[in-house]
């Protein structure tokens, strides 16, 4: 799960790593009334999930409460674009914060070394620009360090990194603590990515962090629920808000649109699992066809969840046939085949042909279901994909 700034920022301060004060807005009028009883300059900051919003014209600045509502008004419905995301992206709303003086921008990061299996610590005194660009011209200048997670972390790595990766004097104190507390956050919150970038030395020499890129590994939200509710009373897209309407998380379901040169999308998927989802949509792919989505009804769904996913992806009009394709662990088989006759029976479902392979847990049960209700199952993934393209094609 990927955190906008403001929610970043929210766990920066539980651990104790200053960020600027500020409010998160969703209407000019919010931001208007609070500069107006805040009086000073701040900074409009769009709340996207894309990076580079400074170039891509989402950071404004304000000095009193007109200018901020007026910016406000720009911001707020605007699409953002970038070379990273040229499809845009559009501004919902607002982190509005105190403009800080910057003395300096440094950029720290802590994300895990699949191949090392231990986070890694990444510094430099090059910050408020893309690491990636740093890494390019000047590769020196970026200081790494694996943190041993037996060991954990020991406030003398902060000090060497801040004095390898030569940080200005005016860090040197705050960052030792800063850089704890943001492995505390790693750690605590199951986080595959923190970023603070910049990290900001203000002219009053206070060490701020005025941007925050966190992203969080879905398998350990469970330790914080209340920050695994936040994405979903605000998904990022539809597809997202859709996924999340009937229960499955936000990234389990995801269109994707036509490409010049391939096939058209319309061969809708349903799978159990990450992997599987990702291996049906390539067999669609190998089968001369087109996936038009991705949904993964995950670990143990039950019969609604998967009538519901089936009326989710062929809600979506380009979807000519459907390939269900579980491989069942947790996933109980005869559970799928209910959802799946359950959902063809009701009269508010869009219904299109399908094609379902069955194997694993309770697959007899569900076959058996599924051949009561008139269905001749396929026995492989890549037959079932072949069928299902074939379908797809026959009834456009
Ligand atoms: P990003 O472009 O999405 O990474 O957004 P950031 O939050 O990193 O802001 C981009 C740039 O805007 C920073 O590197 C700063 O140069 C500038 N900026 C952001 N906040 C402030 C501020 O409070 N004061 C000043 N002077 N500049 C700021
Ligand atoms: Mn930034």
């Amino acid at each position: 799960m990927k955190l906008m700034e403001y929610q970043g920022k929210d766990l920066f301060r539980r651990v104790g790593i200053p960020t600027p004060r500020g409010v998160y807005a969703t209407t000019a009028d919010e931001v208007r009334t609070y500069v107006a009883e805040h009086p000073g300059s701040w900074v409009l900051k769009s709340q996207v999930m894309m990076g580079g919003r400074g170039k891509a014209g989402g950071i404004k600045f304000a000095d009193d409460a007109q200018q901020g509502e007026t910016l406000a008004r720009e911001l707020i419905g605007k699409v953002l674009k970038s070379v990273q995301n040229p499809d845009g992206e559009e501004v919902k709303s607002l982190l509005v914060e105190e403009k800080v003086d910057i003395a300096s921008e440094a950029y720290v990061s802590i994300a895990i070394d699949r191949a090392a299996k231990k986070p890694v610590v990444l510094v430099t005194a090059q910050g408020g620009m893309d690491v990636e660009e740093v890494a390019e011209h000047d590769p020196d200048a970026i200081k790494k360090y694996w943190i041993d997670p037996a060991e954990g972390y020991s406030p003398y790595i902060g000090r060497q990194l801040a004095f390898d990766a030569k940080l200005p004097e005016g860090y040197r104190k705050a960052f030792p603590a800063v850089l704890g507390a943001l492995y505390e956050l790693f750690m605590d919150y199951g986080a595959n990515l923190v970023e603070i970038n910049p990290l900001v030395l203000t002219n009053d020499g206070r060490v701020i962090a005025s941007d925050a890129k966190v992203e969080l590994d879905d398998n350990g939200l469970y330790k914080h629920p209340d920050v695994a509710q936040w994405n979903k009373q605000s998904p990022a897209d539809a597809d997202q808000a859709a996924a999340v309407a009937i229960g499955l998380g936000m990234s389990n379901y995801a269109r994707f649109e036509d490409e010049p040169g391939l096939p058209p999308k319309t061969v809708g998927t349903i799978a159990n699992g990450a992997g599987l989802g990702m291996g049906t949509m390539d067999a669609v792919k190998n089968a001369g066809g087109g996936a038009a989505n991705f949904l993964d009804i995950g670990g143990g769904a039950q019969a609604e969840l998967v009538k519901n996913s089936y009326k989710l992806v062929t809600s979506d009009d380009r979807v000519k046939a459907m390939f269900i394709n579980i491989f069942g662990g947790i996933t109980r088989g005869d559970q799928v085949a209910k959802g799946i006759v359950e959902a063809l029976s009701g009269d508010d479902v869009r219904k299109v042909p399908l094609v379902v392979r069955l194997t694993g847990t309770n697959a007899k049960e569900g076959l058996a279901i599924l051949a009561e209700a008139g269905f001749v199952p396929v026995e492989t993934m890549d037959e079932g994909a072949a069928r299902a393209v074939e379908l797809a094609k026959g009834a456009q």
